[in-house]
């Protein structure tokens, strides 16, 4: 199968990549790669996120009680961030030093992708900013290389935009979790590619989270606009994705 686009993936094993960063215009904050405006300025609330309205697993009575659970959780996630960055802000060049050489030798993929970025070449991935093809509800899927991956999140106010996304498909401590527990625990292989792994992961938690476990050979198409959120987090320098593998069963 070509490798392109969309994806689906089983709950405990996996499927493709996808995307994203937290599209922080609408959550609150960004995090790109690297770098992020204002580091300095200490936490910053989530703003935009508070009614973000129809999410799963919002705390009852939000509206009078102050910060749901998820918004709290993904300012948690930001403020672990923050702490990161200033800490690194006030190293000495040795130190510095030091921890790329940690970080090379524990995530060399990572490294190498952020060293020497490869420019988008053929491949598939659309970037975001871009108009939402006519089949989109919720206005952030881009366009698919299949029709069976021209599939919409349907809602008003798209899912990528719950802290809840943020948190638990998109935060790479939430992410090696589930990893670890995947390899050590169900004993799978972890990919050595960090992007890729992370990728994948994202992929199993977003159908786990959507859909519960599914049985053997029950593959969910995740929709669009959650791929590319994946993808443009943790994107293949190629561009090469794995699109949707139907079941085996199926
Ligand atoms: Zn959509
Ligand atoms: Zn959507």
């Amino acid at each position: 199968m070509s490798s392109e686009s969309s994806i689906t993936s089983r709950a405990e094993e996996s499927s493709d990549d996808e995307n994203v960063r937290v599209r922080t215009e609408e959550t609150g904050r960004g995090r790109g790669r690297g770098r992020r405006r204002g580091v300095r300025g200490g936490v910053r609330g989530v703003r935009g996120t508070r009614g973000s309205g129809r999410g799963r697993g919002r705390s009852r009575g939000s509206r009078t009680q102050g910060p749901t659970r998820d918004v709290l959780a993904l300012e948690e996630v930001n403020r672990r961030t923050d702490v990161l960055q200033e800490e690194i802000s006030q190293m000495e060049s040795e130190e510095l030093k030091q921890l790329c050489l940690k970080m090379a030798e524990k995530h060399p993929s990572l490294v190498h992708d952020i060293l020497r970025p490869a420019p988008q070449q053929g491949g598939y991935h659309p970037q975001p900013g871009g108009a939402s093809p006519d089949w989109c509800v919720c206005g952030k899927c881009r366009e698919m290389p299949t029709n069976t991956e021209k599939v919409c999140c349907r809602k008003e106010r798209c899912v990528t935009l719950l802290p809840d996304f943020a948190v638990l498909i998109l935060d790479e401590a939430v992410l090696a979790l589930g990893r670890i527990y995947r390899r050590d625990v169900l004993v799978f292989d972890d990919d050595a590619d960090w992007n890729k792994a992370n990728r994948h992961q994202g992929y199993r938690q977003y159908v786990l989270w959507t859909h519960g476990r599914l049985g053997a050979g029950d593959r969910r198409v995740i929709p669009s606009c959650c791929v590319w959120q994946i993808r443009d987090k943790y994107p293949d320098p190629f561009g090469q994705y794995t699109g949707f593998v139907p079941g085996r069963l199926g």
